[in-house]
């Protein structure tokens, strides 16, 4: 080889190494933002989910109903309801509801929100009977129902008039209802714009509260355009009411509720998740999943369990799966009719049904009594879901237990999670591999025919979607 050729070649391996190198550079430092934007994202998660507290005046804070100047006819529901003392939200939140001041709630459900929010009202409506009085907005069909409930206790000796005005149900017999004039409506964001659109003699002129329940939902982008277009229609001469498990931070969504001068207050996190909710992870392999989950079902016998899956199929499998083999268990997802809904969640709460498998349309706001366990049997897809999830247990002071199911493929979010909640999550120790393969040949089996099931039920599912398809979708909520 000439000397030439020597130098040549020198000279490329000079300068593909300082290629390599750069190549090398450039990696590193794209790990590194990677990093930082992780980082600043769970940072922003966390702060969103702690959200500014703004310190409240604890001398208006009560303990009894009594102290409290409500009209007797208020009085007496209450205390036929059997409300003894006021929960923490109810304590903050009335004495500033009854000065006629707009409010921000973190709390979640079964902290007695729905009640810290309806008796101001309902104080207030007790004076001035007038029609559509309130109009309370809910992210989902069931907390609405869930809602109406507790105002027509509430406001049961007062002659009290509410709808309940919800996709999936009829929109002649909901007109109708509105003709009636009540004093309350309970609504999801779709429907009700329907109405005001579409329904001759109905207007929300008049109205002096609004309440958002589960707001940071309602203020996101899925209802966003539909509650702008409500906002608009509303007056500005009234009081506003936000209630949230967690609530973002974002002024320019607070700003778009129009709120003034809110008071916020703040007693949700601290109480959900401290002492009284022991939660931890199953470290599982995917293949797996089903026969650990039969395992903890075995274990947990006789409790009240959720269980929440992350997709429809999922959770109409899991919930086949688990009949097969015996359990009680019903289904609550988006696909179903509403009766089908409203059926699988009176089964669970009536104690027919122990198991209800769930996606995350029941993570938040309902008001199951007494969930003993929640199982994430797929880690949901953001943390705020999981605080949501894991808020169906340990409520009111009762002890609750949660468990996620961690695949090899889970990984990456369930860090995330760790990371927002700020602390580890204890690892639940695995059964022994006889216990497990054992029960594995059952599962699989049950499995392959829950399968089957599933199959069979999403190809009749499909032929009906598709002769009902242009029915009733301005509604959003049930993804
Ligand atoms: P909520 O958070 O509004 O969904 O309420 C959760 C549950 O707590 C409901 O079943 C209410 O009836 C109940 N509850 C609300 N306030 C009180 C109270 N002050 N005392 C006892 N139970 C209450």
């Amino acid at each position: 080889m000439s000397s030439k050729g020597i130098i040549k070649k020198k000279t490329k391996t000079n300068s593909s190494d300082a290629t390599k190198k750069l190549a090398e550079k450039i990696k590193q430092q794209a790990l590194l933002n990677q990093k930082q934007d992780k980082k600043e994202e769970i940072q922003e998660e966390k702060e969103e989910i702690k959200d500014d507290i703004e310190t409240t005046d604890d001398s208006l804070k009560f303990t009894s109903f009594h102290e409290l100047n409500l009209v007797p006819d208020l009085l007496e529901s209450i205390d036929k309801m059997k409300f003894t003392k006021p929960t923490p939200i109810q304590s903050e939140a009335i004495p500033y509801g009854l000065q006629g001041k707009d409010l921000i709630g973190l709390a979640v459900t079964g902290s007695g929100k729905t009640a810290a929010f309806a008796i101001p009202i309902l104080q207030s409506l007790w004076y001035q009977q007038t029609p559509y009085f309130a109009l309370v907005l809910a992210p989902t069909r069931e907390l609405a129902y869930q809602i109406k409930d507790t105002f027509d206790a509430l406001g049961s000796n007062m002659g009290l008039k509410s709808s309940c005005i919800v996709g999936g149900m009829d929109m002649m017999d909901q007109a109708r209802d509105l003709m009636r004039k009540p004093h309350v409506i309970v609504a999801t964001p779709g429907r009700i714009m329907d109405h005001l659109e579409n329904t001759k003699g109905f207007n929300l002129k008049n109205l002096k509260y609004l309440v958002m329940d589960e707001a940071d939902r309602l203020l996101d982008m899925d209802f966003g355009p539909i509650l702008d277009k409500i906002l608009k229609i509303l007056p500005k001469q009234r009081n506003t009411y936000l209630f949230s498990a967690t609530m973002t931070n974002k002024i320019e969504k607070l700003q778009r509720a129009s709120l003034n001068n809110p008071i916020k207050i703040s007693v949700s996190s601290k109480y959900q998740t401290a002492d009284n909710l022991i939660q931890s992870m199953m470290l599982v392999n995917d293949g797996y999943k089903n026969t650990i989950l039969i395992y903890l079902l075995n274990e947990f016998i006789g409790k009240s369990i959720i269980i929440f899956t992350r997709t429809i199929a999922n959770c109409q499998r899991t919930c086949l799966l688990a009949r097969i083999l015996g359990f009680n268990s019903v289904p609550l997802h988006g696909q179903l009719s509403q009766t089908q809904r409203l059926g699988s969640l009176n089964k669970f709460k009536s104690g027919k049904s122990n198991i209800l498998i769930a996606t995350d349309v029941a993570a938040r706001g309902l008001d199951i009594p007494s969930v003993d366990i929640v199982i994430n049997y797929d880690i949901p897809t953001d943390s705020k879901s999981y605080i949501h999830r894991v808020g169906r247990t340990a409520r009111a002071g009762k002890s609750g237990k949660s468990i996620s199911l961690i695949t090899q493929y889970d990984l990456e979010l369930y860090l995330r999670i760790e990371a927002v909640l700020g602390k580890k999550l204890p690892k639940e120790d695995n059964p022994s591999k006889e216990i497990i393969d054992a029960l594995h040949i059952h599962v699989d089996k049950a499995t392959a025919e829950a399968i089957r099931q599933t199959k069979e039920l999403h190809d009749k599912r499909k032929e009906s979607n598709y002769r009902r398809r242009d029915r009733d979708d301005r509604d959003r909520e049930e993804r």
